[in-house]
């Protein structure tokens, strides 16, 4: 049976970069994907500041941005009275070597890692191989993978889950997905047409908020892309169809017969495992918690938890199994999920729908506030770009 130090479930944006921090640091890692590649879907586009830091530490940063858009403003947008409140990220420039999002689809990321680990010595990628159970003991753990041909079996110290919001490896541990799923469905749109056409002054990240139909606009290098809420009385069908399009497209541009690249329905969830150190497996990014993807922190949580799991399994594989330092790192990435990333999407969502309740008009006099006041707009600007959350990690002990 083939031995190795960590095993890596999910070849995503967060196992692909577990498994680079982990190979470059000298450790052994195999990284095994249900899929025959990493999936290209359009998912998370938005790279916050924090994780670009990181990504420079693992010397990938710059490649990145390169097939990127830089997004130093972003802004909330009122529909009905065309209100713009802008928020610029250059005010971060004394504290950060990237005082802007980076616009890149997270495939991009994903595999030009893996082409990196295929690549590596201390790397083994195994795509076509799903990890369907996994046994432990106090040394360490022993993965069953289903290949198309046949059953493997891999031996190493931990194993990571890094398998997506359907974690076989949660369900395997047995672990509550606590939360809920919003009633709403998400339609995603993308398209090549030029959205700043017709919509003045467009930034490359706009929240626009309606009690009718809230939105957000996207750029990306290849398309713009539009997520709107859609009811869940109508069928998917419907929702993906010509005419609902049209309609989309109608109320934004006054276009119809635009065309379209991709068109995806999905359920949306605010969901946080209750634990995600079990023994010598972790569960790491969607795997551990699912929000909604009004503030782009899905994917750079994700990342966040692989980073702080990977400096701890560094010191478990030098100095011997640690279940305390595992113990912080739930500590740590389970506060500020529940504290601040569940709490801060909630909140964003809300304020995307605003005019339906008081509580709502009060977001966005805050909003305004944050905008008209330097000491409020900072912090403001360092919790929507997660800098806050990674310090408040940090503070854990
Ligand atoms: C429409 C949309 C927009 C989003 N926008 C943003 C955004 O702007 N910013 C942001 O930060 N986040 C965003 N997100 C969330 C983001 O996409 C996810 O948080 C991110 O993909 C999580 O990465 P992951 O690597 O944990 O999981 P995934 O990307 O889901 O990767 C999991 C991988 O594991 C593989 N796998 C599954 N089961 C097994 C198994 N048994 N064995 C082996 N492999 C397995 C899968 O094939 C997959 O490749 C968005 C999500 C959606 C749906």
């Amino acid at each position: 049976m083939e031995q190795t130090q960590i095993i890596i479930a999910g070849a995503g944006p967060v196992g692909t970069i577990a498994a680079y921090y982990l190979a470059t640091k000298g450790i052994n890692v195999v990284i095994c994907e249900a899929g025959p590649n990493c999936a290209q879907d359009l998912r998370a586009s938005t790279f916050h500041p924090p994780t670009l830091e990181m990504l420079d530490e693992l010397g990938i940063a710059d490649e990145l941005i390169k097939r990127g858009l830089k997004a130093p403003e972003y802004h909330f947008r009122e529909r009905q009275t065309e209100e713009v409140i802008e928020f610029d990220l250059s005010e971060l420039s004394d504290m950060t070597k990237f005082p802007y999002r980076v616009q890149c689809e997270q495939h991009v990321l994903a595999s030009m890692l893996a082409e990196k680990l295929e690549a590596h010595p201390n790397a083994t990628v195994l795509f076509n191989h799903r990890v369907t159970s996994f046994t432990q003991n106090d040394d360490g753990v022993e993965v069953a993978l289903e290949t198309p041909y046949e059953m493997v079996h891999l031996k190493g110290k931990y194993l990571i889950a890094a398998d997506g919001g359907n974690s076989i490896i949660r369900k395997w541990l047995n672990v509550e997905f606590e939360g809920f799923t919003y009633p709403e469905k998400f339609l995603t749109l993308s398209t090549k047409l030029e959205l700043k056409h017709y919509i003045d002054d467009l930034a490359y990240v706009n929240y626009v908020s309606d009690p009718e139909e809230w939105l957000v606009l996207l750029r990306v290098p290849s398309v713009w892309r539009i997520l709107v809420p859609a009811s869940e009385d109508q069928s998917d069908e419907f929702l993906l169809s010509e005419e609902y399009k049209d309609d989309v497209f109608k109320r934004l541009t006054g276009e119809t017969g635009v065309t379209t690249q991709h068109r995806t329905i999905y359920r949306v969830h605010q969901r946080v495992a209750t634990k995600f150190n079990h023994g010598r497996v972790c569960l790491v990014g969607d795997s551990a918690h699912l929000n909604n993807p009004l503030g782009g922190f899905g994917m750079n949580s994700g990342i966040h938890d692989a980073w702080n799991l990977c400096e701890k399994l560094l010191t478990c594989l030098a100095q011997g199994h640690d279940p305390e330092l595992l113990d912080l790192f739930d500590r740590q990435r389970r506060t500020v999920t529940l504290n601040f990333i569940q709490a801060q999407t909630k909140q964003n969502k809300a304020l995307l729908e605003h005019g339906m309740s008081e509580g709502q008009k009060q977001r966005l006099i805050e909003m305004r506030q944050f905008k008209e006041d330097p000491v409020k707009r900072r912090e403001f600007l360092l919790r929507q770009s997660m800098f806050s959350s990674l310090e408040d990690a940090r503070s854990i002990k």
